[in-house]
């Protein structure tokens, strides 16, 4: 029994691994996804660009010809269509996996394994959805060469809670984990990152983009239960280790700052998305862009290092909105930034505007016209990588884009735009009414 996911050892495919080995069997991890074999292969996606990769339906059509069953989970599971459809898979566990795993390997049929979905002649049929109640789990499955593996300065990434009380039209965390906070035993989660220290983890960041949402209730930040978070894995993996990346700017506190200051690498990535009110309540944000100059101000009181990510491109998204986002990118001077255009995925509003959305009123489709013409770039491409020039000189101390950066982010935001074409092509084939 094997299990995969391209490229790298997901937290995922570790926790399926460790509930296939708690049942008493002794299932294989890889990152190499050509290796996978046997009578039944875990496949752990993680971009719904993984669905148009030659390579994935290879390995998918290999085991699947050679008498295995593949069955694919992780993030592209909020469209089980889009997965069935490109990959023809045996099943698709849907968000999360759990029990789902625990029933598969124990030969329960697929109907009365809950989050499943499946093809059946011409239908797809979904099984009852069902969310984990006792986030307990085994140790996940570490693979010997996990220190070998970099995921922004990370060796890998853990969960401390699922949920999000947010409504961000983008982001599927709330539509696959639910908006209530549900946390995992602070003694299983240093138990998980002792043993992930062992095996040769060096750093390590919490997953999600609510770090400070850790054992809150009704979106109320409780501050000494991230206290106890940080400073448990921090007296593990000592506090230049740790990181604690994403947490929204109206669940700050003094605390959870100075916990953050004293116990992490000392960053913050807030999820700005946009310098306009406008676009920021076509997103959902719910953040309105006063509290996040509170946020960036109150991180510097406490040393810390603000940065943020932005989105462009968004539907809606006018030359004004840009220029706000710009104006406000100016104004924050953050340490650092994160520029990515907007990704449809299924089951968020985000998708479903994409999906009755006109071609020519795609920004990742309609040609630029303005200052980079020459370059041949959408819209979309055109304004992330002005962004990506722009947010140099915005630094704290600015910095001159030599030849070299250029062409990196003329590349980087090609591809992007590239990539959420294809993935847009992808969700209106399957979801559009
Ligand atoms: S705050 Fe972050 S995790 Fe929550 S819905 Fe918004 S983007 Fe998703």
């Amino acid at each position: 029994m094997m299990v995969g996911a391209p490229g790298l050892y997901t937290y995922g495919a570790m926790r399926i691994g460790g509930i296939i080995r708690d049942a008493g069997l002794r299932p294989q991890i890889t990152r190499n996804i050509s290796q996978l074999h046997g009578d039944q292969v875990f496949l752990s996606l993680f971009s719904t660009l993984h669905l148009l990769d030659p390579a994935v339906k290879e390995v998918v059509k290999r085991i699947q010809q050679k008498g295995g069953e593949c069955i694919i989970g992780g993030p592209v599971s909020s469209g089980p269509e889009m997965v069935l459809g490109e990959l023809h898979p045996d099943l698709v566990v849907c968000g999360e996996g759990e029990e789902a795993v625990r029933c598969i390997i124990n030969g329960v049929d697929p109907d009365d394994c809950p989050n499943c979905a499946y093809q059946a002649d011409d239908k797809i049929i979904k099984t009852e959805p069902k969310r984990t109640q006792d986030l307990s789990f085994p140790l996940p499955l570490i693979p010997d060469d996990i220190g070998a593996q970099d995921i922004r300065g990370a060796q890998t990434y853990i969960e401390t809670h699922r949920g999000c009380f947010g409504r961000c039209g983008f982001c599927q965390v709330p539509r696959v984990f639910g908006r209530r906070i549900r946390s995992r035993e602070l003694d299983e989660i240093l138990k998980e990152v002792r043993a992930f220290q062992k095996k040769g983890v060096r750093r390590l960041a919490l997953i999600g983009g609510t770090g400070s949402l850790y054992r809150s209730k009704e979106g109320e930040v409780n501050s000494d239960a991230f206290i106890s978070l940080l400073e448990g894995i921090s007296s593990i993996m000592g506090s230049k280790n740790v990181s604690c990346p994403d947490i929204r700017a109206d669940c700050l506190t003094d605390e959870v700052l100075e916990a953050v200051r004293a116990h992490t690498i000392g960053w913050i990535f807030f999820g700005i998305e946009s310098g306009s009110e406008k676009m920021l309540g076509l997103m959902q944000k719910g953040i309105p862009i006063d509290k996040v100059r509170d946020a960036i101000e109150q991180c510097r009181q406490y040393g810390v290092k603000p940065a943020g990510s932005f989105i462009i491109g968004y539907p809606g998204e006018e030359e004004e909105d840009f220029q706000a986002t710009k104006d406000l990118m100016e104004e924050l001077a953050l340490d650092d930034v994160f520029i990515s255009i907007a990704e449809p995925i299924p089951t968020t509003p985000l998708a479903e505007v994409v999906c009755s959305q006109n071609t020519n009123d795609d920004l990742v489709s309609i040609p630029h016209t303005g200052e980079y013409a020459g370059l041949h770039l959408s819209e979309a491409e055109a304004r992330a990588f002005d962004l990506m020039l722009h947010a140099d000189m915005c630094r704290p101390v600015p910095r001159m884009t030599q030849d070299v950066t250029y062409n990196a982010y003329l590349e980087e935001a090609r591809k992007q735009g590239a990539d959420i074409r294809n993935v847009t092509r992808l969700i209106r084939i399957y979801y559009s009414a």
